[in-house]
């Protein structure tokens, strides 16, 4: 995240508070920060051990009720299902995702090819479109390198086998 990038999403999350009448707590800022300037769209554990050591008084609570509110204003997007753990993104550029199913490490990338993505017709069926973004799945190359070293011919498939 360059200084550029932080300065500008600052300033956005600053004038839409404002309008929305919202108070910009310390505390709320600095959740805010610390989602903005992780690459790792992290869930509202991690955020809150990482402001904690700044501000040693914020609770869990006061995280996931800042990370809603943020939501509600449109300031940060949450990634996949909703089941277990949200995951928060404040980046609102078109941007798409790269996940590792192993240890569910995400990455932005960007495209303009996927921007442009034509949707097939049948989409518009289902309801109207506000955005559309590629999730790409895969092993990370970390992972990868932690996997235990396989014949050639051996695949995913055997390993999926319970
Ligand atoms: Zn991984
Ligand atoms: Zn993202």
């Amino acid at each position: 995240m360059s200084q550029p990038n932080l300065d500008r999403r600052l300033e956005h999350l600053t004038t839409t508070a404002k309008e929305a009448g919202v108070k910009l707590t310390h505390q709320r800022l600095e959740i805010f920060r610390e989602i903005v300037l992780s690459a790792e769209h992290p869930d509202a554990e991690t955020i809150f051990r990482a402001v904690q050591k700044r501000v040693p008084t914020v609770s869990l609570d006061t995280v996931y009720r800042t990370l809603w509110k943020l939501h509600d204003l449109g300031l940060v997007t949450t990634l996949g299902p909703q089941r277990d753990r949200v995951r928060f993104d404040a980046n609102l550029d078109p941007h798409h995702h790269y996940i590792c199913v192993q240890c569910g490490l995400v990455r932005d990338f960007e495209s303009s090819e996927l921007d442009g993505l034509r949707l097939p017709e049948a989409v518009s069926q289902l309801g109207t479109i506000m955005n559309a973004h590629v999730e790409v799945r895969g092993l990370c190359s970390r992972c990868q390198q932690r996997l235990p070293t396989q014949t050639p011919n051996s695949n995913q498939q055997s390993q999926s086998v319970p």
